[in-house]
């Protein structure tokens, strides 16, 4: 290598780095963010947030009142928005209104159970709860919101603050993205608080984190009739029972044993009484899978083992894959760049020791739909376990609750990463960052 390319390399290399904190540069400083998250008119502000919508769970596409909240807020700040975005969406701008757009995004929607958590602001809404921490996910990227127009007149870009509807299936932000709301956005973050990350720290990974989903349904038809004279009917019981062991075999017999997949039946509804046998019976479930290669095939093997099994007790069966109603989430892959640029920006907050490696899972998130039309993607896991109050329930439970102390560093961290972005991308103008090329590969 010669003197030349020894300079280029070290220019190059500059251009790249982004902005310490509080070393001088140009824009704001990430450092005081978490400080300014942490003061309690805005941490108050956020909880206060957080419980008001917790109060009202949405569902998917319903999340009227929701948005409504963070419309109000938003214009309170003076931050500009466009709504409706995917029927309930909205979708924040703050900066400069120009070039380059980093985007963050926060989920809105709850699920449909009930809560048996009994405290002052348990859901208000029969058979709806926020148990999957969405609420908090409002209320914080609300008070980045907040941190960021603070900062606006220094932001070397815009940021864009994404509110999406319908994670929990509805495939909202697939939605988000068919209404343009991630157009000429260069590069996107997305968190979710976790049960099992200790306050304070955060948990993130390089490339794949979590698989890609799909449901099925099928109903499965024989010949109903007495319970005592199975000769006379074709008992779609028995067939059902035989599809479901079977199913069980596509991961144990067919899959590589190193590439992780699921196959999990969550349905079986067939007969009302004991002594008759039905027409008909309905099993449902859902797949997981990292690679696009094995999400088709099982997805194929799922169709074959229920019509093939079925039709062996001789009934006959009808796959849906619900591709409308829950459309095929993408696993969740992470930017190898960005991952660099969050152990960096994340562990000048938090201290390098809370930043901690994030095995990947077979959960799936929306959030992947993002990576089909943004260049960098990146997806991270906010900690809000603390052993001294005893442990909490995971994401989906009844009795579900968020560690409200958590809302300070996802608020603090969503603000930094953005502003730190934009500073990397206008110092990186006449060489440009380094794009991952395998940005989407998949484990
Ligand atoms: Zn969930
Ligand atoms: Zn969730």
């Amino acid at each position: 290598m010669g003197f030349s390319k020894h300079v280029a390399v070290v220019l190059f290399l500059l251009h790249c780095s982004f902005a310490p904190f509080g070393s001088g540069s140009s824009g704001p400083e990430p450092a005081r963010f978490l400080r300014r998250a942490k003061e309690p008119e805005l941490a108050e502000w956020m909880v206060g947030i957080r419980r008001r919508i917790h109060e009202k769970p949405e569902l998917g596409y319903e999340e009227f009142e929701t948005s409504r909240l963070v419309r109000e807020e938003l214009g309170r700040m003076g931050i500009r928005y466009e709504h409706p975005v995917a029927v309930t969406g909205v979708r924040g701008l703050v900066g400069s209104g120009n070039p380059p757009f980093v985007a963050l995004r926060a989920d809105m929607d709850a699920l449909a159970m009930q809560e048996s958590v009994e405290w002052e602001h348990k859901s208000k809404v029969s058979g709806k709860m926020h148990a999957c921490g969405h609420d908090g996910h409002v209320a914080m990227l609300l008070g980045a919101a907040k941190i960021l127009q603070e900062h606006r007149d220094e932001l070397k870009g815009t940021v864009v603050l994404l509110f999406q509807p319908a994670e929990e299936g509805g495939g909202g932000a697939k939605k988000m993205v068919e209404a343009g709301a991630v157009k000429d956005v260069d590069a996107i973050f997305g968190l979710h608080l976790s049960t099992d990350v200790p306050i304070g720290a955060v948990a993130c990974r390089a490339g794949p984190v979590l698989a890609a989903s799909g449901f099925f349904k099928a109903v499965i038809s024989g010949k109903g009739g007495h319970a005592a004279l199975p000769q006379h009917t074709i008992d779609p019981i028995l067939a059902a029972a035989n599809v479901i062991v079977s199913l069980q075999q596509l991961v144990s017999r067919e899959a590589d044993p190193l590439d992780s997949q699921v196959v999990t039946i969550t349905k079986y509804e067939g007969g009302s009484a004991f002594n008759v046998i039905p027409d008909a019976v309905i099993i449902g479930g859902t797949f997981r899978a990292f690679s696009k290669e094995s999400f088709n095939q099982l997805k194929q093997r799922i169709e074959e083992v229920i019509v093939g099994q079925a039709s062996v007790q001789r009934c006959s069966a009808a796959v849906d894959f619900l591709a409308e109603e829950s459309p095929f989430f993408p696993s969740t892959v992470n930017s190898r760049t960005l991952h660099g640029h969050f152990e960096k920006v994340a562990g000048g907050i938090l201290g390098t020791e809370n930043v901690r490696e994030k095995t990947p899972v077979m959960g799936a998130e929306d959030f992947s739909f993002y990576s089909d039309v943004v260049p960098e993607t990146y997806f991270y896991f906010l900690g809000m376990k603390n052993e001294t109050r005893g442990a909490l329930h995971p994401g989906h439970s009844p009795y579900y609750e968020i560690n409200e102390d958590a809302l300070p560093y996802g608020a603090a961290l969503q603000a930094s990463m953005a502003v730190t972005y934009l500073s990397g991308m206008i110092s990186s103008t006449t060489a440009p960052l380094v794009k991952e090329v395998a940005a989407h590969d998949e484990l």
